[in-house]
């Protein structure tokens, strides 16, 4: 077999491998032009063989989250997005740079993914639903009964009434988080940041019932682009979890301030502190350092997860730094994007 033979069965089994890979392959020329593109980057990507070789990416994907994404230098991965070729289909796209100024684009289909995705989160929303009504009723029963008629059952009805109204609480929350994951964007509002951090300190301190020093620092004059009631919701969950772990005598320090990127709302506490292993895992759903005094205090395990999701969708993030025995600090970080000059009065 002659050595022109040989290089071309290689070639040939090299396009034929490609083609039964279920990812998209594009490689791409120094100014994003396609040069080759693989079986499966018809399908997702909607690219025709004998056609599209020399065009440029974005133009030929003209309107879709991928073009806008490759015109902006395609810098970070981009995470399910709808698939151009195949509407209802959603990809994980990257770009790998090779050889000379040359790119290569990778699109896998993560469809099945996301609509397990979908199941579970149907799932929950349905069962929280379901719960709501007959807690309600039990709630409303156990109310009505005075432990005054029923001396010997008393410390029973109490606890009856503590466990239903946590249950009632962790349902709330559960929906809340459906309702946020299933939600794209916010509402623009103005989130009047003077009035809302009186709200925060006055909450903390009904919490707290004169067990810890609360102090409000204010550098800041902006006001907030934002959803009030979600924004509102995030900010007092860390001011109640900074009241909760913390013991009687400790200091809690509410804080609004510009930062280079934008700015910072933050609560530092003097509490038990969270020991760095636990750091990251702290915004999953029900993720708890200690259960015991997470449940002591009232919590559902979910306040956090509630965070994350409402700064997520505020384009904003949240940074923990800890040292157990000493206390924490937990900070929201927001863009200038989402920052407003103060209404005249
Ligand atoms: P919970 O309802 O249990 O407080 P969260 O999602 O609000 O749930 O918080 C998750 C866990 O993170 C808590 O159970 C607690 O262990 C830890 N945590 C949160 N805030 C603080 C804090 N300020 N100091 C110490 N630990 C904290």
């Amino acid at each position: 077999m002659t050595r022109a033979r040989r290089l071309a069965i290689t070639l040939s089994d090299l396009r034929n491998a490609a083609d039964s890979l279920p990812d998209a392959v594009v490689l791409l020329d120094e100014a994003w032009r396609v040069r080759w593109f693989n079986r499966a980057a018809e399908a997702l990507l909607g690219l025709r063989r004998g056609h599209d070789r020399g065009v440029v990416l974005s133009d030929h994907l003209h309107g879709s989250e991928l073009a806008a994404w490759l015109r902006a230098g395609a810098r970070v991965p981009l995470h399910d997005i709808p698939a151009p070729g195949r509407p209802g289909d959603h990809l994980d796209v990257s770009i790998q740079p090779f050889g000379r100024r040359q790119r290569m684009l990778l699109a896998r289909d993560i469809s099945p993914l996301t609509r397990l995705e979908q199941i579970r989160r149907d799932f929950v929303a349905n069962v929280s639903h379901e719960l709501r009504t007959p807690l309600t009723v039990i709630h409303g029963y156990l109310e009505l009964i005075d432990p005054e008629d029923v001396p010997a059952l008393a410390s029973v009805l109490g606890e009856m009434r503590a466990q239903s109204k946590r249950m009632g609480q962790i349902v709330e929350d559960l929906l809340t988080l459906s309702r946020l994951e299933t939600q794209e964007h916010v509402i623009d509002e103005r989130v009047l940041m003077a009035a809302l951090l009186a709200t925060l300190r006055k909450e903390a301190e009904a919490l707290s019932q004169g067990r810890h020093r609360i102090t409000l620092e204010v550098t800041a004059d902006c006001d907030l682009l934002g959803s009030p009631r979600d924004l509102h919701s995030a900010l007092s969950n860390l001011v109640s979890n900074a009241v909760r772990y913390t013991p009687s005598g400790g200091s809690i320090t509410i804080r609004w301030q510009r930062t280079p990127e934008g700015a910072m709302y933050a609560v530092s506490d003097t509490g038990y502190g969270i020991p760095a292993n636990h750091l990251t895992r702290l915004t999953e759903r029900f993720y708890r350092v200690s259960s015991s005094r997470s449940r002591e205090t009232g919590g559902t395990g979910l306040g956090l997860s509630i965070v994350k999701h409402v700064l997520n969708l505020h384009q904003a993030r949240l940074s923990v730094e800890s040292t157990p025995g000493q206390g924490s600090t937990f900070a929201c970080h927001f863009g200038a994007e989402r920052l407003l000059a103060p209404e005249n009065p």
